[in-house]
Order: structure tokens, then C-alpha cells, then sequence
């Protein structure tokens, strides 16, 4: 990237200097013709101012040398004034020439010679424009190599280059008469006009030949390197009839590709459009917030009967450059969707770490997805950045949906097992959203057990509810587990959820989520927590 941004950077600099070697020697064309006009203007004057003089004053005999030596000084001068001339000529088409070769240059990507994102988007927009008048289709077909990261990091910088390029050799060998562009990184795009309609037989097979050339490879120190990529298509005017609009269309094909397992392509569909494009575009700024620390964690108290301090849940916050915050229930079920939640949460631990020191000491809570537990790499990466920031695990609660716990396979249970014994403790979240039976809960492996608000919130009113929750208390209690009730918001909830049998509460009774300045000085460490810890990490 920096490389490409130097060859970049030099050629900007190639191209201003041909600028202004052109202007200069403009200025100097334009001398030149005044010193052959005058030039020609001496030969002349000199000619005529010769005749009288020499008629006049000289001897007869002389005339004819004198009229000869006029002659030729003007010859001299004509001849000298067209020379001039042909070499500033010849002198302005060499450096024409060479302007131009240096601001193809500019247009084309140093290292795989497609054209650059503003010169391949200018020719697509051409594109269109000339198919809307004389008639006829234009398909964009955008394409990513598959784990190109990895083939990056375990090959090395010089194979990576040489997929690049040997990626746009490929389509521009299936996809006869395409204009291919790198769009960034490992995204390129190509587009081909035809006459008539481009039909979907056409672009499937023409797809089907690129990854199969994709697959053949290519030699590189003596071995094959075998490539994938995921395409994604759209088709204008059909789609979409401004190339910026189609662009995004053929963007979002390309992550329903991605979806699909990638190696593979799929067309736009104006289906996927409403909600497909919105998911996109947050996707793409949330991985770019959470490059720019733009993720912010917040803190929610968790509270005994007296109301001091048990524990911390940390909450994601988004705080937009531009939209400003945005609401979590945005962005949590894409970053879901997307692999994002793992980086977003190992994002929010590390914040946590940080934020650890100026905590007051008590256990912090992370909400888990169900998705990151089922990487394998989840406990080591977790482990990891706790023992960087010099934090035990025992100081972190993982809290973990009820639901993604009841699609715990047997694996995925050992699993959080295994958390357990590397000392991170186990919450089981929202519980009774998951609808599982009581019997489950002696088997799950979980240390806090967090009640659901909505569960919290009618206590009193409903029989039902009551007798729900009274039933997980003395559950969780025979199993000597922590509950806590979630969504304490009035005096009320919390009297109810206390005859209930729960212990500890979390909600905006108590506090709204704090930052670290502040809870500073907002709470008393629970005085027998050191006793309740034990409980809390049964
Ligand atoms: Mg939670």
C-alpha cells in the first residue's frame, strides 16, 4: 500500500513536471516565431533597402557581388528561421509524446497495469452514456481474491503481488474486451459493452472460466499457486444507469458471493437492495471504526440488595464521525451477520483492559456472540490480550445469550468448559429468551445467571412469570450460582425481583452506563464481596 501510494506519488510528480517542461517551452515556440517573423522581416528589408542604396552609391561592377551577398544573407536568414522552426516542431511532439506516456501512467495501477478506481469508473460512466444512445448492455462484474491476507502473510508480499497481476491477466483473457480496474487492496472490477442484451448464460459461463483459470494457477518459485475469488455482477441499464449506483449493486452481489461460501458468483437482485445495501455500508463503517477507535465502552453497575458494587457490565458504544451514536441494535445484528463481532469483540475487551486500572476493583462483564464461540481460536485470543494488559481472567465475566448456549453442541460446550478452567467466569445472559427447560440448566456450564428484563418487568402481574423466576432462583441458589435481575428500573421491579429470591440487579434504578470517570468515586465496592466472591466464581 505505501509502495503503491510512493509510485503513485512519483508519477504525479512525472506528470507535473512534463506540465511545466510544456508551458515553458509554449513560452518559448512563441518567442521563437517573434525572432522568425523578425527574422524574415531583416531578409526583406535587408533585400529592399539594398537595391536603392546599392543603385545609388555603388560602382557598377559591384552590384552584382553586393546583390548576390543580399541574397544570400536573406537566403541564411529564411533558411535559419524555418530550422528554428522544424526543431521546436520536433521538439514539442517528442514531449507530447512523453506527456502522454506518463499520464497513461497516472491512469493505470503501477503494479498490475488495470486501470485505477477514478480513470475505470470515468470510462465505465462513458460506458453506459454511449450504450444509452446507441442501445445495448453494459456488465460490471467486481471481484475480490479470496483470503488474500492469507496468502499475503504465509507467502510473502512478492506472491501477493504477483496474484494481483496475475488475477487481471485472467479476466482479461476470459472476458474478451473488458476494461479492468483495481478498485483497492485485492477488489478489482472489469466491464465488457456488447450490442444486445448480455445474457446470463453468457456472464455464467464466463465466470465459470475465470475461477477455473483462477484454480489453474500460476508458477511461482517452482510451485502452483492455486487462486479463488467471489464475484459479484450487475448489469446496466438493467440494474442500475448511473456507473456509481451500479457499482454498488454489483457490491452488494459481491458479498451475497461472499456469502455463499466465495469462490463463486452471484448477479444483483433488486430484492437484496432494501436492506442488503444499509447492512453494507454499515459493515464497511464499522470495520473502519473499529480500525479508527471510534468504538467506545461504556460501564453499567451491577449491584447488591444495598445497592453497592458488584460487578460491571461493559457496554459497545459507537460514536460516528459524522452520523454521531449509533444505537447498538443497528449495528450489533451486522456485525453478527458479518465476521466483525469477533474483531468488535476483542475490541471492547482490550478497551476493557485498558480501562481496568481506573476501575473499581470488581469482576467486568463482555457480552459474547454465539459466533465467536464457535472459533477456535476464541479462547486463545481472549486469553491473549488479558495476559498483554497484565489482567487475570478471573476479572472478566464472558456473558453468553441463553440461546447460543442451548445451540452449544457438545464441543461447543467443552469449549466454555474450557474458559471456565483458563479462569474466565460464565454468565448466562438474558435468560428465559431461549426457552430452555430447567433440566438444561443443571447441565450448562455458567457461574451468574442474568434474569431478562421482560421477565423482571412483570413480576406481580403475571402468575406465570412469577413462578418462572422463583424456579431459577432456587435452581441457580441449589447450584450455589449468582442471578441477577436485569431491567431494575423502578422501586417496584426491584422489590418484586428481591421477594423473588434474586441478589443481585442491574438497571437504570441504579445507573444508566457510566464511562470510567464517571463511576469514578460513584460507588462502594460491595464490603462482602470478598466474601460473595467465592459464589460468583463457584
Ligand atoms: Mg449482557
Amino acid at each position: 500500500m505505501h509502495a503503491g501510494a510512493q509510485v503513485r506519488h512519483g508519477q504525479a510528480d512525472e506528470t507535473a513536471f512534463y506540465r511545466r517542461e510544456i508551458h515553458s517551452r509554449v513560452v518559448n515556440f512563441h518567442k521563437v516565431t517573434w525572432l522568425l517573423a523578425l527574422m524574415v522581416a531583416c531578409a526583406l528589408g535587408l533585400m529592399l533597402l539594398a537595391m536603392p542604396i546599392g543603385y545609388g552609391l555603388l560602382p557598377p561592377a559591384w552590384l552584382e557581388p553586393a546583390g548576390i551577398a543580399t541574397g544570400l544573407a536573406g537566403a541564411f536568414l529564411l533558411l535559419s528561421a524555418a530550422y528554428l522552426k522544424r526543431r521546436v516542431d520536433v521538439d514539442m511532439t517528442r514531449l507530447m509524446g512523453d506527456f502522454k506516456i506518463a499520464h497513461a501512467r497516472q491512469d493505470t495501477d503501477a503494479l498490475t497495469g488495470a486501470f485505477v478506481r477514478n480513470r475505470f469508473l470515468g470510462d465505465l460512466s462513458e460506458a453506459i452514456l454511449r450504450r444509452r444512445s446507441v442501445g445495448g448492455e453494459v456488465a460490471l462484474v467486481v471481484f475480490d481474491v479470496d483470503h488474500f491476507k492469507q496468502i499475503n502473510d504465509g507467502f510473502g508480499h512478492p506472491v501477493g503481488d504477483a496474484v494481483l497481476q496475475f488475477c487481471v491477466r485472467a479476466a482479461l483473457k476470459t472476458f474478451h474486451g473488458a476494461t479492468v480496474g483495481r478498485m483497492g487492496g485485492d477488489e478489482f472490477a472489469l466491464f465488457v459493452e456488447h450490442d444486445s442484451p448480455i445474457t446470463a448464460s453468457y456472464l455464467d459461463r464466463t465466470c465459470n472460466e475465470f475461477l477455473a483459470s483462477l484454480r489453474e494457477g500460476f508458477h511461482i518459485s517452482h510451485r502452483r499457486q492455486s487462486v479463488s475469488a467471489s464475484i459479484g455482477i450487475a448489469i446496466a441499464p438493467v440494474d442500475a444507469a448511473r456507473a456509481d449506483m451500479l457499482f454498488g449493486h454489483a457490491d452488494i452481489a459481491l458479498y451475497e458471493s461472499k456469502r455463499a461460501g466465495r469462490a463463486t458468483w452471484r448477479f444483483f437482485r433488486p430484492e437484496i437492495l432494501a436492506d442488503k445495501r444499509h447492512e453494507r455500508f454499515v459493515e464497511r463503517e464499522l470495520r473502519a471504526a473499529i480500525l479508527l477507535h471510534e468504538i467506545k465502552v461504556l460501564y453499567q453497575p451491577i449491584v447488591d440488595c444495598d445497592g453497592n458494587l458488584v460487578s460491571l457490565e461493559a457496554l459497545t458504544r459507537w460514536q460516528h464521525s459524522s452520523r454521531g451514536s449509533i444505537n447498538p441494535a443497528e449495528f450489533i445484528p451486522v456485525a453478527e451477520r458479518s465476521n466483525l463481532i469477533h474483531d468488535l469483540g476483542l475490541a471492547v475487551l482490550r478497551q476493557v483492559c485498558i480501562d481496568m486500572a481506573e476501575l473499581p476493583d470488581v469482576t467486568v462483564n463482555v457480552n459474547v456472540s454465539a459466533r465467536q464461540l464457535q472459533l477456535t481460536h476464541f479462547q486463545e485470543d481472549y486469553l491473549a490480550i488479558a495476559a498483554k494488559a497484565g489482567v487475570h481472567p478471573s476479572r472478566i465475566v464472558l456473558e453468553i445469550t441463553e440461546s447460543s448456549m442451548l445451540e452449544a453442541s457438545g464441543s461447543l460446550n467443552k469449549r466454555i468448559e474450557g474458559l471456565r478452567q483458563a479462569g474466565f467466569r460464565i454468565a448466562l445472559d438474558d435468560f428465559g429468551m431461549g426457552y430452555s427447560e430447567f433440566n438444561q440448566l443443571r447441565t450448562l456450564p455458567f457461574d451468574i445467571i442474568k434474569i431478562d428484563k421482560s421477565y423482571i418487568q412483570s413480576l406481580g402481574s403475571d402468575e406465570v412469570t412469577d413462578i418462572f423466576v422463583s424456579a431459577v432462583v432456587a435452581v441457580a441458589t441449589h447450584l450455589d450460582r449468582a442471578v441477577v435481575a436485569e431491567g431494575v428500573e423502578t422501586d417496584a421491579d426491584i422489590v418484586k425481583a428481591r421477594l423473588a429470591g434474586c441478589g443481585l440487579f442491574q438497571g437504570f434504578l441504579f445507573d444508566k452506563p457510566l464511562t470510567v470517570e464517571g463511576l469514578k468515586g460513584k460507588y462502594i465496592v460491595s464490603p462482602d464481596y470478598a466474601e460473595r466472591k467465592p459464589r460468583l466464581t463457584a
